[in-house]
């Protein structure tokens, strides 16, 4: 493709992306497709021969776009937003155009550079602590999930716990991690790819708002320390997944300072409201922590992947994952002088994702960002006005942020076929989770253009779908 039709078919695409833009609230939110539809509509074979874009974009509208669930739609309230914005859709075509590999300084320095002083910045945004500036010990990487920064934080534990021997002779020592048991399913996985197993985690239970009991995580690193094994690593989260709730972090960051474990906090939704200073109550005793993570791609306009992941000591970080062939050797990594992210991270190769972020901060300005995020909270409080409201429904959690666990007065069954019927008509998609072993609806409010009326069509949708149950 040369740069002539590169330009022709560039403009083709960005119009297309801004049409879609324009008519996605026309579109069933939850895609439609029976499985295997989309793949049974495919050429069997690849083409022999290059085809013409004008076919590829007709069959991006009549193959690809019906097998597309929109969590772009303003009426998307299902699981977590993971929204994103023009700004960061331009950023990221600007990343594949200049494609880099950002795996060390030398490959491309603004591509290192710009992530530190951006996830610098994004320090100043949410208030966080000092001992995660590039300036201090610490320091931010742009990871591609949170679920790669919860691996990364419990290797460098694992590290740290074992004086890094386990990098050298395997894992051999009983390491124990921590999570309540709302945590989310990535801290399993963490614990099971870093070789410590999954019997070494302990769900450490919740209280009646799922937030983790501090002093049954005491009890738990009383009982394993007896038992003669090494605990190393505690999760806390800021925003669980299932209910949106908040560990105490400072009780929990006081009990790892006292039995020297690693902690690490997992804000990677809720984290975003520290935009707003009114909600930085989500950040309180942070400074205890030995890591910290949230994701941009959820609820700050920057579409996926965005995870931005602090270290209080990145000597450990590096030290842990840092293997350094010759063919990678350099001056300026030889000197100290520079930071080469390959050794912050799982992977060598990495994106230079920091540019969508910078356009977006960019583009909306801090104040511009708290602006939605502050309206997406106010939403959310609306709707729960509204559900406490109806005697037929109750609101399940207190509301701190943007989700709204709700259900049915008629029980679970009830909940599930609102759910289901809601869903089915194409005007909205939510999802459900399960807490005290009742099924509970969530109504997750995030999207970059959710506005009020969406919401209020999403409970008047929610309100006549439980007529129509009640009804049968
Ligand atoms: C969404 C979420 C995750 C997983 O995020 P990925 O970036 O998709 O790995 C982990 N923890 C919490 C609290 C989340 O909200």
């Amino acid at each position: 493709m040369d740069p002539d039709a590169f330009r022709r078919y560039g403009r083709e695409v960005v119009d297309w992306i801004a049409d879609y833009f324009e008519r996605i609230e026309t579109l069933p939110v939850r895609s439609r497709a029976q499985p295997g539809e989309i793949r049974a509509k495919l050429p069997l074979k690849p083409p022999e021969t290059g085809e013409s874009f004008d076919a590829v974009l007709r069959d991006l509208d009549e193959i690809i776009l019906p097998g597309i669930t929109h969590w772009q739609s303003p009426n998307f309230f299902a699981y977590w937003p993971a929204n994103s914005s023009g700004p960061a859709v331009l950023g990221e075509l600007l990343s594949a155009g200049l494609a880099v590999q950002g795996m060390s300084w030398q490959t491309s320095p603004a591509c290192t550079e710009l992530e530190t002083h951006v996830l610098d910045w994004m320090l100043d945004m949410l208030e966080l602590p000092e001992r995660f500036r590039s300036s201090s010990a610490g320091g931010g990487v742009i990871q591609d999930t949170a679920s790669s920064a919860t691996l990364c934080a419990l290797l460098a534990a694992r590290e740290r716990a074992t004086d890094f021997v386990t990098d050298r002779e395997g894992c051999n020592r009983p390491l124990i991690a921590y999570g309540s048991n709302q945590a989310h399913s990535s801290v399993e996985k963490a614990v099971r790819i870093a070789g410590l197993g999954s019997e070494r985690l302990r769900l450490v239970d919740v209280d009646g708002q799922y937030a983790m009991d501090a002093s049954a995580l005491e009890s738990a690193i009383e009982a394993d320390l007896s038992a003669g094994l090494t605990p190393c690593f505690i999760t806390a989260t800021v925003g669980t997944t299932s209910s949106g709730a908040i560990d105490p972090v400072r009780a929990i960051g006081e009990i790892a300072q006292r039995y020297n474990i690693w902690l690490h906090v997992d804000a990677a939704m809720s984290g975003t409201a520290a935009l707003c200073p009114e909600f930085r109550f989500v950040h309180d005793g942070v400074e205890l922590a030995d890591s910290y993570c949230v994701n941009p791609h959820k609820w700050m306009f920057t579409n996926f992947d965005c995870d931005c992941f602090y270290v209080a000591d990145r000597a450990t970080l590096v030290r842990t994952l840092s293997v350094l062939p010759e063919y990678l050797r350099n001056r300026a990594t030889d000197s100290g002088a520079v930071i080469d992210y390959r050794d912050w991270h799982i992977p060598l190769g990495r994106r230079f994702r920091a540019l969508k972020l910078w356009l977006v901060i960019r583009h909306y300005g801090v104040e511009g960002l708290r602006h939605h995020v502050r309206r997406h909270v106010e939403l959310a409080g609306l709707f729960q006005g509204w559900v406490e409201a109806d005697p037929d429904f109750e609101v399940i959690t207190p509301v701190t942020l943007n989700l709204v666990c709700f259900r049915h007065r008629g029980g679970d069954a009830t909940s599930q076929a609102i759910m289901e019927r809601v869903n089915d008509s194409g005007r909205l998609f939510l999802t459900h989770t399960r807490l005290d072993d009742r099924f509970v609806l969530r109504l997750a409010i995030g999207q970059t253009h959710t506005e009020q009326r969406h919401v209020e069509a999403a409970w008047d949708a929610i309100r006549a779908a439980a007529a129509d149950v009640a009804g049968e």
